[in-house]
C-alpha cells in the first residue's frame, strides 16, 4: 500500500547530548508512521543516524536518513520542487480545525518540520502551514505521531516494510518474531 501524500520529516535544532534520545525517536516515529525520510540539521551524533539505519536494516522499508547543514536553503529548495511545508507548532492552527486535514491530504508532497529548542522565527513565515496538535505544549514525538496518523487516517499502521530481516507476527500473548529466511 502506497501512502499519499508523500512525507519527509525535517528535524531542526538538535542539541548534541541532550536531544540524542528524542531525535532518535523522531526518526523512528517518522519511519513507523509512513514518512519516507528524515533530514536532521546541524551537528548530530553518528549513533542517532546509525541506530535508525539499523532499524531499517533489520525491520525493513525504504526509509532514508540524511544530515544537512542549512535548514533555510533546504526548505526553500523543497518548496521550489513542489513540497508544501508544514511546521508543527503549538502556536499554529489546530489540526482539528474544520477542513485543514482534508486540505493537507490534497497536497502531493509534504515536508513536516519539528523543532527541539525554540525554532527560528522566520520558519513561521516560510512554512505554508503552521499546524498545532492541540494548542498546548507537549512533545515533537507526540506531535509527529498524531499528525501522521491524522494525515493517513490510520492506514499507516497497516503498511508492510519490504526487505526486512525481522518481522513480528502479532500475537495476543508473548513475542513472535520471524527471520526472513524462516519464511522461505
Ligand atoms: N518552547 C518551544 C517553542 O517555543 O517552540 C517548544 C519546544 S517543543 C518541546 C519541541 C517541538 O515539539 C516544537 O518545535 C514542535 O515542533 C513540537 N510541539 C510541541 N508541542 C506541540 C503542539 N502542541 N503542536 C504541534 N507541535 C508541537
Amino acid at each position: 500500500m502506497k501512502l499519499y501524500p508523500e512525507v519527509v520529516v525535517l528535524r531542526l535544532g538538535h542539541r548534541v547530548g541532550r536531544d540524542k534520545r528524542i531525535s532518535t525517536h523522531v526518526g523512528l516515529v517518522a519511519r513507523a508512521f509512513g514518512a519516507r525520510a528524515i533530514i536532521y540539521f546541524g551537528e548530530i551524533e553518528r549513533s542517532v543516524v546509525e541506530s535508525i539505519r539499523n532499524v531499517v536494516s533489520n525491520w525493513g522499508g525504504r526509509f532514508e536518513v540524511y544530515v544537512e547543514t542549512n535548514w533555510r536553503k533546504k526548505i526553500l529548495e523543497l518548496k521550489n520542487n513542489g513540497w508544501r511545508i508544514v511546521h508543527l507548532t503549538m502556536y499554529g492552527i489546530n489540526i482539528a480545525e474544520r477542513g485543514l486535514i482534508e486540505e493537507l491530504r490534497g497536497c502531493e508532497k509534504l515536508a513536516v518540520v519539528v523543532g527541539a529548542e525554540k525554532v527560528p522565527a522566520e520558519l513561521y513565515s516560510i512554512a505554508d502551514y503552521n499546524v498545532a496538535i492541540g494548542n498546548q505544549p507537549h512533545s515533537e514525538v507526540a506531535a509527529l505521531a498524531v499528525f501522521l496518523d491524522r494525515l493517513y487516517g490510520g492506514k499507516e499502521l497497516c503498511i508492510s516494510f519490504p526487505n526486512y530481516k525481522l518481522k513480528i507476527i502479532p500475537s495476543a500473548r508473548g513475542k513472535m518474531v520471524v527471520r526472513h529466511n524462516d519464511e522461505e
